[in-house]
């Protein structure tokens, strides 16, 4: 891996220019390359922005406009994507500019070296602690996705925070299924078995039937996963004739785990614990684990970190006046953190300005409570606009925006629906006023057309799978700033009623 991270640090630094301060967009599906190619942009002092393959090239062209990257690293399956975004023009400036593309999945000749980089050019030997090096994309409590700084200091704090909790030793093995490009697969799989010389089977894809024979036949000791994959096991019938006997630990996070499901998760793996962690892009981003037994419950802090639960509604928005009022002990409340891995903020100071509070507190736009028994942290709703689908950020706003490009859309809310199918999800749905000029026959065919036409446009995660509604308005303050819980309501008792 060091041979592999050096020729590609070295192909960075003279083929495509790259130096300390500047920005390489990681678009990949994970490969045992992934590593490499991560720690060879982090050696040259360069930051990695890190995004979904599955992204339309419009997507991608827009956060590499926003992260400002200069190269795209890939692999051939995905040339096209990246040739593509590389010829669209930059969504700020309308001009097509210099992005090379880089494929690392060629094989290297042996004996090959890599042309040496000057060693006053890497970055790895002269970083600092508060320079920002990973770039990942969250919506954070309202609006658009947004860049989210990430240093040193952020995900090496995390590393050993969330290995305190996790123990994780040398003989662990992991089967690495969780996306590399999302947080959670950054910090706690790829670099956290790492840290320890642990072993991760790479796996691109999710597949319940190829990853419990990789389980098997690994002798996996550490799972990590998102819900929907627990409920995949509880489901398939593979599971039960799979010896899980190797597992010492399955870690749940990404998104909310039910109480039930984790129960009927813990009799599958009997000879381990199955247990939930709970954080955000924007706290590196593990802030608590639970102990093993504990059950319905995103766990307990972890080390060096400190957590308010603050009264909602008493102070909107953000910045140095927001002091925030603590709840009484046990009651419920927005959940607000502070401590050496919380991000340097996002790329724009504004955006940044609306999430942090006096004294240094990032307020998450999570709602929980602290159960005082034994002082683990229990979710209990979200504050903010944000949907999550198999663990992935759907923004509201980004497909309202796309919403309001067609031309039969007057205003629109999109809110997230909890899913019928109980995969551990949720459903993004769309509530629309449409333009008088709408006839009956679009106003007949409007749920299949808007369902179309945003599946053409975005990755495939953020579908309008939970559907369309057309509404005579959406609901708006006076003001005219939608109001989405209401909007959610609606739906709700729309959904039950029918
Ligand atoms: P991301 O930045 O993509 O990791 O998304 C962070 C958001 O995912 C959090 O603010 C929560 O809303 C949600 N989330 C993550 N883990 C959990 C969990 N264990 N229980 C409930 N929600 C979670």
């Amino acid at each position: 891996m060091a041979h592999r991270c050096e020729h590609l640090s070295s192909e960075l630094y003279h083929t495509f220019n790259v130096r300390a301060g500047d920005t390489v967009a990681l678009v990949s599906p994970n490969s045992v390359d992934y590593n490499s190619a991560f720690h060879a942009v982090l050696k040259l002092g360069a930051r990695v922005t890190t995004a979904n393959p599955l992204y339309s090239a419009e997507e991608l062209r827009l956060q590499l406009d926003l992260a400002g990257a200069k190269v795209i690293y890939t692999i051939s399956a995905f040339e096209e994507l990246a040739r593509k975004t590389a010829a669209l023009p930059s969504p700020s400036t309308g001009k097509v500019e210099s992005i090379g593309v880089l494929l690392a999945d060629r094989p290297l000749k042996v004996g090959d070296k890599p042309v040496p980089i000057p060693s006053s050019e890497q970055g790895f030997i002269k970083g600092r602690g508060d320079d920002t090096v990973v770039v990942p994309f969250s919506s954070g409590t309202t609006g658009l996705p947004k860049g989210v700084q990430l240093t040193n200091r952020n995900l090496i704090t995390n590393l050993y925070q969330t290995d305190s909790a996790l123990e994780s030793r040398q003989s662990d093995v992991s089967i690495a299924v969780l996306p590399y490009f999302h947080i959670y697969g950054m910090t706690v799989v790829m670099n956290g078995m790492m840290l320890h010389g642990a072993k991760q089977i790479v796996v691109p894809k999710f597949d319940i039937v190829s990853f419990l024979e990789l389980l098997q036949k690994h002798k996996a000791t550490l799972l990590f996963v998102a819900p929907p994959m627990i409920v995949g096991f509880v489901k398939h019938p593979n599971t039960k004739l799979t010896d899980t006997s190797s597992v010492r630990r399955v870690l749940s996070g990404a998104a909310p785990l039910h109480r039930d499901v984790q129960k009927m998760a813990e009799e599958i793996f009997s000879k381990g614990t199955v247990c939930q962690g709970y954080g955000l892009s924007e706290t590196s981003p593990v802030a608590t684990v639970a102990l093993p037994g504990v059950t319905g419950s995103a766990g307990a802090l972890i080390a060096d970190c400190e957590m308010r639960i603050i009264r909602v509604g008493e102070q909107e928005g953000g910045g140095e006046a927001t002091e925030g009022i603590d709840v009484a002990e046990g009651e419920e409340g927005e959940i607000w953190f502070r401590g050496p891995n919380i991000m340097k903020g996002y790329l724009k100071q504004e955006d940044t300005d609306k999430v942090m509070a006096k004294g240094g507190w990032f307020r998450t736009g999570d709602i929980g409570k602290v159960d005082v028994s034994n002082e683990h942290l229990i979710i209990t709703d979200r504050l903010k606009e944000l949907i999550k689908f198999k663990g992935f950020q759907v923004a509201p706003a980004e497909l309202e925006g796309l919403l309001q490009t067609h031309p039969l859309v007057l205003e629109t809310i999109v809110v997230g629906i909890p899913d019928p199918l109980d995969r551990g999800c949720e459903l993004p749905r769309a509530q629309v006023a449409l333009r008088p000029t709408a006839t009956e026959d679009d106003i007949k065919n409007i749920e299949q057309t808007l369902m179309k036409f945003v599946e053409q446009h975005v990755a495939p995660y953020k579908k309008l799978r939970g559907g369309v509604r057309v509404v005579p308005a959406v609901p708006k303050s006076p003001a005219g700033k939608l109001l989405r819980r209401i909007a959610k309501a609606q739906e709700l008792e729309h959904l039950k009623e029918h």
